[in-house]
Order: C-alpha cells, then structure tokens, then sequence
C-alpha cells in the first residue's frame, strides 16, 4: 500500500467518503505523496509519452501557429508567451526554437510557465536554461497584456466529479473505504435540479476549475488580445465514465497505489468553449492530425528526413505517423483556439 492510500484510508475513517474531485487533486499533487511531485511522468522511461516528447515537430507548429496568430494581431510590442502544465518544457523549447527567426517575437515576449509541481518546475528551469522563463502557479498571476497560450494535456489532469443518474435521481460518485481498500460509492443525496434528466446508468462528467480556468484565459484575451491553444484528448461532449489511470505506458485501476499512477479524464470541449464565449471567440473543435497536417507538418517531415537514415529515419516517420494517423493520436487527440471576437482565426483551426 502506498503512503498517500493510507493517508486516504485514515481520512475516509474520520470525515467519511471523499469526491473524485478531491482524490484526483491529492493523487496528483499531494505535496509529498502526489503523482507530479514524486515522479518523472514523461518519456519513454516514465509513465506516458506526450506529443511534443514524440517529436520536436509538434511543438514546431504549434509555435509557429502562436507566432501567425501574434502577427496577425498587429505583432504587439510586449505579450505573454505562456504554457499551462508544461511537463518537462520541450514544448516550450521547440516553441521557442521554432519562433528564434521570427522579427521581434523573442524580444517582445514575457515567458511565463503556469506549473503546480516544485520538481517538474526545476526540471523546466533546466530545459529553458538559456531563456528569461518565469512560472506561475495559477493562470489567475497571469499579466493584463496581449496572452499567447499553448496548453497540451494540461486539462485532462484537473479535478472531475462524477454524476450518476440512477433510481434516486442523480448521485454523485465518491469514494469511501470497505475492509482497508477504496472503493466506489454512490453518496445519498444530489442536488437533481442541476442536471437534466438522463437514461438510468448515464455517467455525467464535470470539471469545474477547468472551467474557471479557460474562462480566465478567456477574459484576459477578449480584454487585451492574443491566442490559447488548448490540445487534449477528449470530445466536444465526452460520455460515460473516462476517469482512468496510466503507469508504465498501461492502463491500471484508478483507486489501486494511489499517487503512483498519472490520473485523467477525457476533456469536455464544449464546456471549455462555453466558459470562454461570454469574454471572446473559440475556433471548431479540430482534430490534432488535421490541424497538424494543415500547419504543414508533412513538409517538415520530409525536410528533416533528408538528414535522417536507417533506425533515425524509421523513428522520425513512426512519429509523424503517430502525431497525425486518425488511428493513433491523430483523431482521439483535438484542439480549439480561443481568440479576441472578430480576430482572425489561428492558422489551421475550424472557424
Ligand atoms: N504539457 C506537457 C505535460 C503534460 S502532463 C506535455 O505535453 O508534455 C501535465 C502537466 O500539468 C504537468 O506538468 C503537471 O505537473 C501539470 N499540472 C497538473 N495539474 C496542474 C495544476 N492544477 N496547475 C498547474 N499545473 C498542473
């Protein structure tokens, strides 16, 4: 039993089932026993292998994009140039990389690294060495002036509560103790006007401080101008349960060894993009190997695999593969783009 499911345990006997909100919160960030801040997640040798860490191309295009849209908005004199969850900050390197010969870009931009977790903090510090990078905890400390944002997997990691409707209306999913192990339990009493109605059995999902979050993003880019670019795996309505935990590049129950497993849940797109309508405008939902493929990732493939042979070669076309197939994480993985009402759309996103 891990140090953290003990903790748990000890609390559930005391105050009783706690929400899947709350446990997804101290599995991940507990300050001594959570997932992000014990482990290296990322990479081969770690528990999950994300997009910028398949291939420096991702985060190619997603720079270049961030700089288009910059341009098109008249190429402010001083922006944010920031990331929410930047891992271990090869995104942001490739980002970086990919802009250095865009005029005035670098020099306008203040970087800012949006990042809960102390050691995946210093462990950017060492990949953006050479820069002027600054971290924020939440998006809240983020400056009134012009916000390009990238975000990639940061918002299949926040909080969700789980609602069940069953005989009783809608209950929510907790998790309570039996016999020294979690387990699931269905609380007493929900609130059932908040919802409506369902067939028996449907699980609905929410994330509340993903909401919170975009609709801040959302405000300061309505107020000042910019661009988020939001990727992550989800729908536009995800259904069903999609509460599930990765360790070692598998799939594992999500209440077993808690703090030691990467816990997510599929994004509601459609809920991001109602947070982010009252303050400014939010592209169609586009799939990542479409968006990747209008951005021009194949034309980079081929240029950087004149340079590449045998096993490099193999690997470098097995990632662009894997970046843009619809059968690998080309379709499951999607993006939306918020940015000021009226302002030209992102490159390669749906209006
Ligand atoms: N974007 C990176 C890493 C994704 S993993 C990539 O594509 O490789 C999720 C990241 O979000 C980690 O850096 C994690 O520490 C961070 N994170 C998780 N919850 C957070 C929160 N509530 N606030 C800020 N960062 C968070």
């Amino acid at each position: 039993m891990t140090p953290l499911t003990e903790i748990l345990l000890a609390q559930i006997a005391r105050s009783g089932p706690i929400t899947i909100a709350e446990y997804m919160t101290q599995c991940l960030l507990h300050p001594k026993h959570g997932y992000y801040t014990t482990h290296q997640p990322l990479g081969q040798a770690g528990d999950f292998v994300t997009a910028p860490e398949i291939s420096q191309m991702f985060g190619e295009m997603i720079g270049l994009c961030l700089a288009q849209a910059w341009m098109d908005q008249a190429a402010p004199a001083r922006f944010t140039l920031a990331e929410l969850g930047p891992g271990r900050g090869t995104l942001m390197a490739d980002i970086l990389r990919a802009t250095k010969g865009i005029a005035g870009f670098h020099a306008a931009a203040d970087i800012v690294l949006v990042e809960a977790s102390p050691s995946l903090q210093s462990q950017q510090a060492q990949t953006l060495g050479s820069y002027d990078v600054q971290w924020a905890n939440t998006v809240t400390e983020l400056p009134e002036q012009p916000l390009f944002l990238v975000a990639n997997e940061f918002f299949d990691c926040l909080p969700i509560s789980q609602f069940i409707r069953t005989n009783h209306g809608w209950q929510e999913q907790m998790i309570g103790a039996n016999d020294g192990t979690l387990g699931f339990i269905l609380a007493a009493h929900t609130p059932t006007s908040v919802f409506s109605d369902a067939p028996l059995g449907t699980v609905l999902e929410v994330c509340p401080s993903a909401v919170a979050i975009t609709a801040d993003i959302a405000r300061i880019i309505g107020e000042n101008g910019g661009a988020a670019i939001i990727l992550d795996y989800g729908d536009w309505v995800p259904t069903g349960d999609t509460l599930q935990a990765v360790q070692n590049h598998k799939k594992v129950d999500p209440l077993h060894d808690c703090g030691a497993s990467d816990l997510t849940a599929h994004v509601n797109f459609h809920s991001l993009s109602e947070a982010a309508k009252p303050f400014a405008q939010v592209s169609g939902l586009t799939a990542q190997g479409i968006l990747l493929e209008r951005l021009g990732i194949t034309a980079r493939a081929q240029t950087l695999a004149t340079q590449l042979h045998e096993k490099a070669l193999e690997n470098h076309i097995a990632a662009h593969r894997r970046l843009t197939h619809p059968d690998e994480m080309g379709q499951l993985f999607k993006a939306i783009a918020i940015t000021p009402n009226g302002a030209t759309h992102p490159a390669g996103f749906e209006t």
